[in-house]
């Protein structure tokens, strides 16, 4: 399956339509600022029918795609201004897809590694796979996302969980600069001395702030990595005691793993664990992941790689077609036996009520644990707050049924990833590993999560930025979180 990168924009030039009609995304508008737009820029706007469009309105979740009235893919920052004065990987329906006009960043696709500043520039039209291929032969890499075809732009204006967050924090506290056309058009460059402000609210603040097109991070050195993905499907108490003493033991900054508990049916019954361990060197010491490597296993491909054949190989595509799914995330500081008990209890009785409900399609339920060591430890503060003080991990909830159980699983896939998320936190808190009022990670939260539960208190100074830098509210015709 091929993932484009985009962003989602209506334009201003239709900004004067909408508002006088006072509907959000008339069909008409968006018609008419199609049309405006092909004249303008005519080699760049494509419409339904062409490869082009559906390549750009293209979306891993069936759901989250939505056929918007024409597609544009700028080359040039200018043109981006231009429209400005005028689909992808967020996994909530909107915040990635349009009716009106989907802009694609596709074109914005540039890599360059500056060896005397030691940094690294990327368009935000890349997905990681390129990054890291590109720059594995050059001994260095950024803190980017950890799984194939995902976009470069979403981790890096959200947050950034990566596989080098132990050791340098979050993608957000790697970033030098953004390149950024505000909704006023204008193009600057943005950096801590330049625009404080700006700066702040771009590391978390999503989509928010304008359309930004290229980012400069530090760049991190590597090495071939040694890495693993293991399927277990019995010896599960024994994986999760494996887990809990990991987390509660791990000092080692190149140590992570993420480990998914899975129900994965047609039926009722299927239950695995997969595990993807990494160590940021080719041989982790003595020690470090021996409690997962010698239990019994279904799968193990244990082996040392480049980096980027790392993120390959262990980015699997379930290979069930098209499905409906949402995400949701559970704040844990460390995931204790208990927890993880829970976890196994949730996962298998919402993973057989929904293969009861929809018998026929395939239903897939998962927890993903994702135990952090100090992953707060290199904050540098932004919009989304990951004080060293409060050191929550993001476990990513998902639910997905295969499309062919129609649009009426929809509600009940909402439901089913809020209850999950809900029951797992309950026990969390039990547990003294969770807190209600714990932040959520924006990248993993589902769509009406308040924004006072991702930013804390962050989202004052967030909306009163958002309207100094865009009063007549231009990226509010954009979909995904908004401060104003
Ligand atoms: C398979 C998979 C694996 C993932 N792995 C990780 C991971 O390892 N770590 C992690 O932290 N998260 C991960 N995520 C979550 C990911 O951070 C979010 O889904 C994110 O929204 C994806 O960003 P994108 O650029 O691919 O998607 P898009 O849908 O294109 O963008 C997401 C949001 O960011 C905005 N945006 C994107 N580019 C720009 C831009 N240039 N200017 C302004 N706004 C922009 C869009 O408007 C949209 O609201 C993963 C998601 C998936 C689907």
């Amino acid at each position: 399956m091929l993932y484009t990168t985009s962003v989602v924009f209506c334009l201003l030039w239709i900004s004067a339509i909408v508002r006088a009609t006072g509907s959000p995304f008339p069909f008409t508008a968006a018609q008419t600022a199609c049309k405006l737009l092909n004249e303008t820029l005519p080699n760049l706007v494509s419409f339904p029918g062409s490869q082009q469009f559906d390549a750009d309105i293209s979306h891993y979740r069936i759901e989250s795609a939505q056929n918007a009235t024409c597609s544009i893919e700028p080359v040039t920052p200018n043109d981006v201004s231009n429209i400005v004065k005028g689909g992808g990987h967020a996994y909530n329906v909107g915040f990635s897809s349009t009716l009106g006009v989907q802009i694609s960043m596709a074109k914005f696709n540039n890599i360059h590694f500056d060896a005397s500043t030691n940094t690294v520039t990327l368009g935000t039209g890349l997905i990681w796979d390129e990054v890291y291929a590109q720059l594995d032969p050059l001994g260095v890499t950024v803190a980017g996302g950890r799984v194939m075809g995902v976009g470069n732009g979403g981790p890096s204006l959200g947050g950034g969980y990566s596989w080098k967050t132990n050791q340098v924090g979050l993608t957000i506290d790697t970033i030098v600069s953004h390149d950024i056309v505000l909704p006023s058009g204008e193009m600057t460059h943005v950096t801590s001395k330049s625009n404080p402000d700006l700066f702040f609210a771009l590391r978390g603040g999503l989509n928010n702030f304008g359309i930004v097109t290229a980012i400069t991070y530090i760049a991190q050195p590597q090495t071939e990595i040694f890495g693993a993905n293991i399927i277990y499907n019995q010896n599960i108490s024994d994986v999760t005691k494996a887990l809990e003493t990991f987390h509660l033991t791990n000092t080692d900054p190149k140590a992570q793993l993420i480990a998914t508990y899975a129900s994965v049916a047609t039926q009722a019954g299927s239950f695995i664990v997969s595990v993807n361990l990494f160590y940021d060197a080719p041989n982790p010491p003595p020690g470090t992941f021996d409690a997962f490597l010698k239990i019994p296993s279904m799968s193990n491909d244990t082996k040392t790689s480049t980096f980027s054949g790392y993120i390959a190989r262990t980015s699997t595509d379930p290979g069930i077609g098209p499905i409906r799914q949402a995400i949701h995330v559970v704040p844990v500081v460390k995931y204790t036996v208990p927890i993880l008990e829970e976890v196994v209890a949730q996962v298998t009785r919402i993973g057989n009520t929904l293969s009861a409900q929809f018998n026929g399609s395939i239903v897939i339920v998962t927890f993903s644990a994702e135990p952090f060591t100090d992953p707060f430890a290199h904050s540098r503060g932004g919009a989304y707050p990951h004080p060293p003080s409060r050191q929550v991990t993001p476990a990513q909830t998902l639910v997905a049924i295969q499309e062919s159980a129609g649009a009426a699983a929809e509600p009940v896939i909402l439901q089913a990833v809020k209850n999950l998320s809900r029951n797992v936190q309950a026990r969390a808190i039990k547990e003294g590993q969770s807190k209600l009022n714990d932040l959520l990670y924006p990248n993993y939260a589902l769509s009406d999560t308040p924004l006072e539960l991702m930013y804390g208190s962050n989202v004052a100074r967030l909306r009163s930025i958002a309207k100094r830098m865009d009063p007549q509210d231009v990226m509010g015709l954009t979909g995904g979180f908004k401060f104003q």
